[in-house]
């Protein structure tokens, strides 16, 4: 008898536990159907990864069947189609795929379907690790040497596949409308990017290789290749984080050198899975303040300033460097993100789910947990949260992590021939070094939106309605 493989965040071949136990009861029918229900949808950026990583998962299958709607019913009408008697699918932890999947799973059940789950996404789930007093944890030094300590179950081999042919069945993958047009603003992105499970191994070697060594120290370096850039492969679960922690620790054992670097690169894994732990315990992560103080907090409401850090505008460098970077590749580097979403939240005092949105629409790897606990640790309301009165200062930060200025250079070419003394913060350059670099401020570059020192007070002054209310939960 036939089991259909749900496929949805785990578009590989290689252990994936779904695919992998289906396998072993006969022929397997491969599904992935876009969830018309979902919320929140789907943003621009992740479509166009879809698009391409579905293309890449369909190839390695003689029948791969594409589907839209509401997921229950097309799984309900394929079963018909096809008479299979089971779903395997590997388990999601945002709060619409949890009571979807439980809605589906019990329905299954109920007509006599064979329904099962299993963990391809996680090291461990998010139920499995405890504090000592038997609940979630808040912090994440604690949450961290609990994982590091516990076994990870070694990745499963790729499974020899009897497949059910389903030719008539399901729609073309254009169909799935995926790719922008009119305009194509990811045109250009394939030379980027390689969505799919082989892009993701390359991506993994390739940083093994070439960026892992040094990693804890220059990771947030932007100008820098020394992070992995596997999130968009993470997120589509194109590669497994089991795969990824074997891999680096392989070669921590086998050069004791990189041992450093490797334990960071795989604490970084681990903020992961810590958000993935806060939004299954905490599921309104994405939509509310975790520490409800913040409910205090009177954001301000101005279009003509979130439009301007949007398209990279502020007058602040590394700002507008990374939300250049992020409109014209669908990324950016943590530590940049953690800049450019700190400016949003206070220096221009816009509340961070508008900031959060903006992301969730334009980043290829828009992930409701990460990007939940990222805004959030930025915006000081979450677990574990930076302390709300620690404001960036983006001319520090960009001396610091972008000391040559090379990454601003390479996002901002209109100021690209300031010195390394002025390229931080065109607006203290003197006329003369604004003339010769070819800047004019306000016109071929914008001058600040705020003031840094009059921006940060008037922050912590709103703070003060926060603390009003205590910091806990
Ligand atoms: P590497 O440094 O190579 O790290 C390896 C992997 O570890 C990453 O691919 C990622 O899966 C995980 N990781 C690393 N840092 C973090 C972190 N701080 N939090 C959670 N996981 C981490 N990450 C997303 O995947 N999707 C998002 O939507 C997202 N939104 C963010 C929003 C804000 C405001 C901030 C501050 C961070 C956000 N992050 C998000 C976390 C982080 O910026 C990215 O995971 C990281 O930049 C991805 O680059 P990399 O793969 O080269 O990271």
């Amino acid at each position: 008898m036939t089991t259909i493989v749900w496929f949805r965040q785990d578009l590989r071949v290689a252990d994936n536990p779904a695919l992998f136990h289906a396998s072993k009861r006969g022929p397997v029918l491969p599904v992935f159907i876009l969830d018309e229900t979902e919320t929140p949808g789907l943003g621009g950026a992740s479509k166009w990864w879809l698009h391409h990583s579905l293309q890449s998962l369909s190839s390695r299958f003689s029948d791969f069947v594409l589907l839209r709607g509401d997921p229950q019913s097309q799984l309900l009408s394929l079963i018909d189609k096809t008479g299979a008697d089971a779903v395997f699918w590997n388990r999601c932890y945002e709060p619409h795929a949890v009571s979807r999947d439980k809605a589906i799973k019990a329905h299954l059940n109920e007509k006599g379907i064979d329904a099962q789950s299993c963990n391809a996404n996680l090291l461990h789930e998010p139920w499995e690790l405890k504090t000592g007093s038997g609940g979630p944890f808040k912090v994440y030094s604690p949450f961290w040497r609990v994982a590091r300590s516990r076994p990870v179950e070694p990745p499963l081999a790729e499974p020899a596949i009897s497949a059910t042919p389903a030719r008539d069945i399901g729609m073309a993958l254009e169909e799935l409308d995926l790719r922008p047009s009119n305009p194509d603003w990811a045109a250009g992105w394939q030379e980027i990017w390689q969505p799919g499970e082989y892009g993701a191994l390359a991506g993994l070697e390739s940083f093994l290789e070439n960026g892992l060594s040094g990693y804890a120290g220059l990771r947030d370096r932007p100008d820098l290749k020394n992070v992995s850039r596997l999130s968009p492969h993470l997120h589509f679960g194109e590669i497994s984080p089991r795969q990824i922690w074997a891999k680096a620790n392989f070669l921590a054992a086998g050069q004791p050198e990189l041992a450093r670097d490797v334990e960071k690169f795989l604490s970084e894994l681990c903020w992961r899975e810590f958000a993935y732990h806060l939004l299954y315990h905490f599921p309104t992560i994405p939509d509310e303040n975790w520490k409800r103080s913040f409910n205090a907090y009177a954001w301000r409401d101005s279009e003509a300033h979130l439009e301007a850090w949007q398209r990279g505008m502020t007058g602040y460098p590394i700002v507008d460097a990374g939300m250049r970077e992020l409109w014209n590749t669908g990324y950016m580097h943590n530590r940049v993100r953690m800049i450019a979403a700190s400016f949003l939240v206070k220096h221009l005092r816009i509340d961070w789910r508008l900031g959060a949105a903006w992301f969730w629409d334009t980043l290829v790897d828009a992930d409701l947990a990460n990007n939940a606990s990222g805004w959030q640790w930025v915006a000081g309301s979450g677990a574990d949260a930076a302390p709300y009165f620690r404001v960036f200062n983006p001319m520090l930060q960009g001396r610091k992590f972008d000391p040559e200025g090379s990454y601003i250079r390479r996002w901002c070419p209109e100021i690209a021939r300031l010195g390394n003394d002025h390229i931080h913060a065109p607006f203290e350059a003197s006329q003369r070094s604004l003339f010769e670099a070819g800047v004019k401020l306000g016109e071929t570059y914008p001058k600040p939106l705020v003031d840094h020192q009059e921006a940060r007070k008037a922050a912590l002054a709103g703070y003060e309605a926060v603390k009003a209310f205590g910091d806990g939960r």
